[in-house]
């Protein structure tokens, strides 16, 4: 009998892959998680029903989460990542040549394990000398901290949750002061395709506080409609122009494509209001 993984991207589409197995399933204290085999993309871990990262197409969304910003940072020392659990964010971070600590502020405690037990190609950078991970919520912690970070990473899941607040004006003006006088924040910031409102969320507040915003895609095939959106609010330096060569070991990113992934598509203007 075959056996097929569904995902509701919107009420109207799914996204079904072969799955072969299940590894995992488990109500944590925050979501329900699970893991599958499938034969297209090997291990996938899933959070309430949704893709979060599967072991064969990982590294795009990984890559450009991380690589973008700290490219484009003259001194990108001290990284916070919230959320990223599976660790695939922070490896990337910490592979940089320039970042002296990456930070991973986590709040389920369960996705942690979960990526050190089944996916030991994305979570190896967890016991990193570079790395720190806290299990706590993101929210308090850009609260109780200043000035203190050059780049923040917002690896959140989707505004549901516990990562409802993490797409609100409040959060980012708290990440604002978090961050040094010329810091950034970069956000995964949803799918133009199907939610455009999520983006438009997420670029105005972070417009409304930071000086300098924009937004860049990436094509990740298990993201819903497979474009998939960034935001990254600047204190001072230019996202488009990477000042790093850094590059080594990527299999998506490059230091042309960085430049190349801010030109947007008319429709994602309009979405952004910065429509023709
Ligand atoms: N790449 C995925 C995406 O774009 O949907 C996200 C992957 S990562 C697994 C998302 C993580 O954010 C989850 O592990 C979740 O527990 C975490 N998270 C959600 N809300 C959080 C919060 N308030 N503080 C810290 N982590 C949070």
């Amino acid at each position: 009998m075959e056996l097929w993984f569904t995902e509701y991207q919107t009420p109207a589409i799914g996204f079904s892959c072969k799955s072969t197995s299940t590894l995992r399933t488990e109500k944590t204290a925050f979501q329900d998680l699970a893991v599958i085999e499938t034969e297209q993309f090997g291990r996938m871990l899933l959070l309430d029903g949704m893709v979060m990262t599967t072991e064969k197409d990982e590294f795009i969304y990984h890559e450009m989460i991380s690589l973008v910003a700290c490219n484009s940072h003259p001194n990108p020392e001290n990284v916070l990542i919230i959320g990223g659990g599976d660790g695939g964010t922070l490896r990337e971070v910490v592979r940089h040549p320039a970042v002296k600590q990456g930070t991973l502020v986590e709040i389920d405690e369960r996705v942690v394990q979960a990526a050190r037990d089944f996916f030991p190609s994305i979570s190896c950078a967890l016991d990193h000398v570079k790395s720190k991970v806290l299990i706590e919520d993101g929210i308090k912690y850009v609260q109780e901290n200043e000035n203190c970070y050059d780049i923040v990473i917002v690896d959140s899941t989707d505004p549901v949750g516990p990562a409802i607040e993490l797409f609100s004006k409040s959060f980012y003006a708290n990440v604002y002061k978090l961050l040094r006088d010329d810091g950034m924040l970069v956000v995964q910031s949803d799918s133009p395709y199907y939610h455009p409102e999520v983006v438009r969320m997420a670029f105005n507040g972070i417009k409304d506080i930071f000086p300098l915003t924009k937004l860049y895609l990436a094509n990740i095939p298990t993201y819903p409609s497979g474009l998939w959106s960034f935001t990254i609010g600047s204190k001072k330096h230019d996202p488009e122009q990477p000042c790093h060569t850094h590059q080594q070991g990527c299999r998506y990113y490059t230091n042309k494509l960085h430049e190349a992934a801010f030109q947007l598509p008319v429709l994602v203007k309009q979405i952004i209001g910065n429509g023709e």
